[in-house]
C-alpha cells in the first residue's frame, strides 16, 4: 500500500500499511435501535471492520447513541446537510464523522466541527461524491476527476487549518474509469489515507464488476486503506464483495483458494461439478491453500504446478491426487472431495514446517 498517514476509527487503523478494511452502511431507520442493531451485527458477523449509519434527523441521536456503546464495531456517521448532527454523532460516540463537501459548507459549522473532533480524537472522512460538489467546483472544472480532486483537497487544507489533522478521503462517481482517475490523482497529491468505492454501482453482477473493475486497479497499484463495493442489495453482500475482491487481489490468504482448468475437449471427469462441491466444502477454511482441480494429465499436471494439492484426471474413472507435487494416490472423481477435506490440514501442517 502507499504510504498515507495512519488514522485510528475506534479500535481500527486504516492507512499506513495495515490491512484494508471492509465498510458498509446499514439501510434500516437509523431511530429503530433494534432494526439497525440487527443489522450492525449482522454485518460484523459477515466480516466488515467498519459500519457507517446515516444521523439524518434529531429523532434518531439516542439510538445512535445506544448503538456506538453496543456495536462490535466502530461505527461512523454518515451527515448530509447538517453540520448541528454532525457534532451530535461526535457527541454520541461515532468513531468518524463522514462529511460530504458539497452540501456542508459554511466555513463557520467546518471550523466547530472539526475543533470538537480534533478534541474528541474522532476523524472526518471527506466523502466527495461526483453527483453533489460544489457549484463554484463545477464551474471551474466542471464534473471531472479534477473537479472531485480540487473538492475534497481544498475541505482538506480548511480542516486542517482548524487544527483536525486525522482526515481520510473518497472521491466517488457511478463512472468506474472516471472514480479510477480521481483516486490515482489523489493518491499523487496527498498522503490522506484514501477510502475508495464506486458510487451507485447498481445490483446484481454487473455492480461488482464494475466496482471490482476500479478497486482492484487501484488495489493492485496500492491505492486504498478501506473501500466499500456499494450495492442495491443486503448490506452483506456487500461486505462478501469487498472480501472477495481482497481475496483476488491477494491482499487476504485467509481461505482455500479452489483453482481448477477451465475444462476442454480433453477434459476426462466431472471438473465443473467437482470444482464445485469442493468450494463449498472449503467455503469456512481458513487454510491459505491452494487446490487446482485438472481435467487431464496433458497440461494438467504443469498447469497446476503452484498448487499444493492437485488432482489430475486420468480417465473417467480415475484422477491423480498431488501433494505438494508429488503423486500421493489414485482414488474415483466420486472420493475426490472428501480426500482433500482429508488432506488439507496435513498438508498446511508440511507447509509450515517446510517454512520453518
Ligand atoms: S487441463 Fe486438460 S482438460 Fe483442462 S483445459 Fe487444460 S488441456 Fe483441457
Amino acid at each position: 500500500m502507499q504510504n498515507t498517514r495512519q488514522m485510528k476509527i475506534g479500535n481500527i487503523v486504516i492507512g499506513g500499511g495495515a490491512p484494508v478494511a471492509v465498510q458498509s452502511m446499514t439501510n434500516t431507520p437509523t431511530a429503530d435501535y433494534d432494526a439497525t442493531y440487527r443489522q450492525v451485527c449482522a454485518l460484523a458477523q459477515a466480516g466488515c471492520d467498519i459500519v457507517r449509519v446515516t444521523l439524518n434527523h434529531e429523532g434518531a441521536v439516542e439510538s445512535f447513541a445506544k448503538l456506538c456503546a453496543t456495536s462490535p464495531v466502530p461505527i461512523v456517521a454518515d451527515i448530509h446537510y447538517n453540520a448541528r448532527l454532525a457534532m451530535a454523532a461526535v457527541e454520541a460516540g461515532a468513531s468518524k464523522v463522514r462529511i460530504n463537501p458539497g452540501n456542508i459548507s459554511r466555513v463557520a459549522d467546518l471550523k466547530e466541527l472539526a475543533k470538537l473532533c480534533a478534541k474528541c480524537g474522532v476523524g472526518i472522512r471527506i466523502g466527495v461524491n461526483m453527483g453533489s460538489l460544489e457549484r463554484a467546483v463545477v464551474e471551474e472544472y466542471g464534473r471531472t476527476a479534477r473537479a472531485m480532486v480540487v473538492s475534497a483537497l481544498d475541505q482538506a487544507a480548511l480542516l486542517e487549518g482548524f487544527g483536525l489533522h486525522d482526515i481520510c478521503i473518497s472521491v466517488k462517481s457511478s463512472d468506474p474509469k472516471e472514480t479510477f482517475d480521481a483516486y490515482r490523482m489523489l493518491a499523487e497529491s496527498c498522503d490522506y489515507p484514501l477510502h475508495i468505492g464506486v458510487t451507485e454501482a447498481g445490483g446484481g453482477e454487473r455492480a461488482i464488476y464494475k466496482s471490482f473493475d476500479c478497486l482492484g486497479g487501484l488495489l493492485h497499484l496500492g491505492i486504498g486503506d478501506t473501500l466499500r463495493v456499494s450495492l442495491s442489495d443486503d448490506p452483506v453482500e456487500e461486505v462478501r464483495a469487498g472480501i472477495e475482491l481482497l481475496r483476488a487481489v491477494g491482499l487476504r490468504r485467509d481461505y482455500v483458494d479452489v483453482m481448477g482448468c477451465p475444462t476442454c475437449g480433453r477434459t476426462t471427469y466431472d471438473v465443473v461439478g467437482i470444482s464445485a462441491a469442493l468450494r463449498e466444502a472449503v467455503a469456512s477454511n481458513k487454510s491459505s491453500l491452494k487446490v487446482a482441480v485438472m481435467g487431464c494429465v496433458v497440461n494438467g499436471l504443469g498447469e497446476a504446478g503452484d498448487a499444493d494439492i492437485a488432482v489430475v484426471g486420468l480417465t473417467r474413472d480415475k484422477v491423480d491426487i498431488y501433494v505438494l507435487g508429488e503423486r500421493r494416490m489414485t482414488l474415483s472423481p466420486d472420493e475426490v472431495v472428501e480426500a482433500v477435506c482429508g488432506l488439507i490440514p496435513t498438508v498446511e501442517k508440511q507447509k509450515e514446517a517446510r517454512n520453518g
